[in-house]
């Protein structure tokens, strides 16, 4: 059953590699607040698909705390850990035609050549033609070319790649066999019929890639908003691995509105004594027009 045009499906879906974060914090709440503005449904999905990276305990922390916070999401919890099998479908569909091929390049040998391209090195296209065979070690790269790629970000507005400058053909599956992010990520929004990401821009960058894949596949078109960094003292992106700045589940109403005045919204705090008060508030009030467009 495919949706219908007037359907709105959000999601939030963190990597579960320590406690949240006030910066996820802040696209959880963005991407909440706009789902239920919409009457759309809103499905939360634990990115673990990186397990050498997965903290134990940090998917139930992080589950835990948007419990506290009011967060409320549609359906069971989607783990990534569980479609293995369906990446793998995709990418054998992708193998049936051709458009991807088998990368034997170590990272040590594609920085000696490669140029920096706005997200990250430019794969050179070395392993290209060489027909490598299947093997362990060795990542799979999708085929790009020289085409713009364009979308209009609710926040950003127009924004276009040309993923030739930008990463050439990039990593779908990594060497050490983990399907990479930039598929599974598009993989799940289908699965899941999501219509409306509002995430982070530290995956501005990423977007294209994303609806590129999306494309090739014949997935339907997302509409993105991504949301500002929140940054520590020396102008750094805060990640999960950084202790300094968890939210505390025990004082979720203060962290929600710090939240919200990041996002730039109008002031709600003196109207709201409870988590349910401020998102009640929140859903009225809310103004996607306001979030501030920032990239470091
Ligand atoms: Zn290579």
């Amino acid at each position: 059953m495919r949706r219908s045009s007037n359907q709105y499906i959000g999601r939030f879906a963190p990597s579960p590699s320590g406690d949240l974060h006030f910066g996820s914090l802040v696209s959880a709440v963005a991407s909440y607040a706009d789902a239920r503005q919409h009457f759309g449904q809103w499905i939360l999905r634990i990115d673990d698909i990186d397990q050498p990276r997965t903290k134990a305990g940090a998917a139930e922390s992080i589950i835990h705390t948007l419990s506290a916070f009011g967060f409320k999401w549609n359906h069971s919890i989607q783990w990534q850990s569980e479609r293995i099998s369906q990446y793998e479908q995709v990418i054998q569909q992708l193998k049936d035609r051709n458009a991807v091929y088998f990368c034997a390049c170590s990272r040590k040998e594609i920085t000696k050549i490669a140029a920096a391209g706005a997200d990250g090195m430019i794969y050179p296209g070395t392993c290209r033609d060489q027909r490598h065979s299947e093997n362990a070690r060795h990542a799979i790269r999708i085929r790009t070319n020289s085409e713009k790629i364009y979308f209009t970000d609710r926040v950003f507005g127009h924004f276009e790649q040309n993923l030739g400058n930008l990463s050439g053909d990039f990593i779908i599956r990594r060497a050490d066999d983990i399907t990479a992010y930039q598929l599974a990520v598009v993989v799940d929004d289908y699965i899941d019929q999501v219509t409306h990401v509002v995430r982070g821009a530290d995956l501005l960058m990423s977007t294209c890639k994303q609806i590129y894949l999306g494309g090739l596949l014949g997935y339907p078109n997302l509409k993105f908003a991504h949301t500002p960094l929140v940054i520590d003292k020396s102008g750094k992106k805060l990640s999960k691995s950084d202790r300094a700045f968890p939210v505390n589940p025990d004082t979720p109403l203060t962290a929600l509105i710090a939240a919200w005045r990041f996002l730039g919204q109008k002031d709600i705090a003196h109207r709201v004594q409870t988590v349910e008060e401020f998102w009640d508030e929140a859903t009225t009030t809310w103004s996607i027009q306001k979030v501030p467009a920032g990239y470091p």
